[in-house]
């Protein structure tokens, strides 16, 4: 004690100074120690969960660079894309990035850059040519399928690649029976907008979308608002100036739009297949085929869900994605489907307090699924936390009830939500049948 008032009277800044430090900047270090690593279980989350792998454009940074501002952190107007670990930035749940690039604008000393893919796992990205044509002549692609996102991207997309598709026919006036100048396929925004601009320029054109409603990716994902971080501007309407605007208000939106404009879109319409015949594709759609001059794809990225195809599976409470597990605790789920998605969804709500999760899968193992996947359900089957149906069927959804065969027997059971988990048509083996070269990226713009 003698000691300490001894150095105490000795040195009475230095013994100051160090209090002072102690009473704030320790309390700050710890403070800032608990965030990183609550940012830290929120990415053991998403890699448990599967949404710490990006789908498609991300943001990539650079920690050698990263001086920890957060910046990032507070622009990303989808909020959880990105995280602070020890100070320096990472992504927490890549998946859901859509490509805004604000983090990327934020950043005060560029250490972020927005790509494709990871070192793990590449993303196919098809070339295209600046006035978005592909190697195979007269086929263009607009919209996300070309690695853009965004709405208002897309928008821009799609109606400047019908401008360019309208100067070459310009340059070769054809008029043969039978042959549209441009067949536009999906009516996405990027559609929807390409649409607008071919009944602007008086050009034969058919639009044809593969589900019953118009509007693309955003309507069958659980999201309730979308932002646009500046005005989309549509051919024959102008400008959409929300800056945030719900699922249901865009759907109305896209409603009015066609109603005012007048434009046609055949719906419940998919392409299956195209091939080129001299100076027109000959194009084949689940309905008809259509001989066109242009071929314009704006089919987005996300691939096509495999649909169920029973009767009430539009209802809103049946789902293609799990986004957010814990939205859904205290509810009684279904999920349908036997790969790993499905496997890792319904786990990720059994998970939830209270929820009552049943499994249903066709097949009679889930020999599909990664083995720590089966051996993790196996666990939670038998802790009673998921009922898996196997060689089940679901046969229709009606309000709160699914009816559901196995064997025999039908099965009615109430439900709150369902997500049908069942794979998907990726988009690239759409393009590589169709002949457009795709390059990999891993990690890279
Ligand atoms: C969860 C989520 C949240 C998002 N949030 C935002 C946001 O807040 N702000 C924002 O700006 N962007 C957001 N995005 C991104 C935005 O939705 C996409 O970038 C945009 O929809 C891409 O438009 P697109 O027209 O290129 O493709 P899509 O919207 O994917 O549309 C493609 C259309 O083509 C149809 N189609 C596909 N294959 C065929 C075929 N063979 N035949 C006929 N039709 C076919 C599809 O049914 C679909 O309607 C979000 C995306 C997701 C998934």
């Amino acid at each position: 004690m003698e000691l300490l008032l001894r150095v105490f009277e000795a040195y009475p800044v230095l013994i100051f100074a160090i209090i002072l430090a102690s009473i704030t900047v320790v309390p700050y270090i710890l403070y800032e120690k608990r965030k990183s690593n609550k940012v830290q279980a929120a990415i053991d989350k998403a890699k448990r969960l599967g949404l710490w792998e990006p789908v498609t454009i991300h943001p990539k940074v650079n920690r050698d660079i990263c001086i920890g501002s957060g910046a990032c952190v507070s622009a990303c107007p989808e909020g959880k894309i990105l995280g602070l670990v020890d100070n320096k930035s990472m992504t927490v749940c890549a998946s859901e990035c859509v490509g805004h690039g604000a983090c990327a604008r934020a950043c005060p000393v560029g250490a972020i850059e927005l790509v494709f893919g990871t070192e793990r796992r590449g993303v196919d990205i098809p070339q295209v040519h600046p006035n978005f044509e592909t190697n195979v002549k007269r086929l263009y692609i607009a919209g996300e399928l070309g690695g853009m996102g965004l709405i208002r991207n897309s928008v821009t997309q799609g109606k400047e690649a019908v401008g360019y598709i309208k100067a070459a026919l310009k340059e070769t006036p054809y008029r043969t029976q039978g042959v549209i100048d441009i067949l536009i396929v999906g009516a996405g925004p990027a559609g929807l907008s390409a649409t607008l601009m071919a009944q602007k320029e008086g050009l034969n054109y058919i639009t044809i979308e593969r589900e019953e409603d118009v509007g693309g990716a955003i309507l069958s994902y659980p999201r309730s608002k979308v932002v646009m971080t500046s005005p989309a501007d549509l051919p024959l309407y102008g400008k959409v100036m929300k800056k945030e605007i719900s699922k249901e208000e865009l759907i109305s939106l896209w409603g009015d739009i066609s109603a005012k404009t007048g434009i046609k879109i055949s719906t419940r319409e998919a392409m299956i297949s195209s091939e080129p015949k001299g100076d027109y594709f000959e194009v084949k759609t689940s309905g008809r085929t259509i001989l066109t001059r242009y071929l314009l794809l704006s089919i987005g990225r996300r691939g096509a869900p495999r649909k169920l195809d029973v009767p009430g599976e539009k209802s809103p409470k049946v789902m293609y994605r799990l986004l957010e597990p814990e939205r859904y605790a205290n509810m009684r789920l279904l999920v349908v489907g036997g790969g790993d998605s499905a496997l890792e969804s319904a786990m990720a709500l059994a998970s939830q307090a209270g929820t009552q999760v049943t499994l249903s899968y066709r097949g009679d193992s889930f020999s599909r699924a990664k083995a720590p996947n089966r051996a993790r359900l196996d666990a939670m089957v038998a802790e009673g936390k998921i009922n898996v149906l196997y060689q089940s069927n679901v046969l229709k959804f009606q309000g709160d009830k699914v009816d559901i065969s196995r064997g025999e027997r039908i099965i009615q059971q109430e439900f709150d939500f369902a997500f049908v988990l069942a794979g998907g048509v990726a988009p690239n083996d759409f393009l590589k049948k169709a002949g457009v070269v795709v390059e990999t990226k891993y990690g890279t713009r």
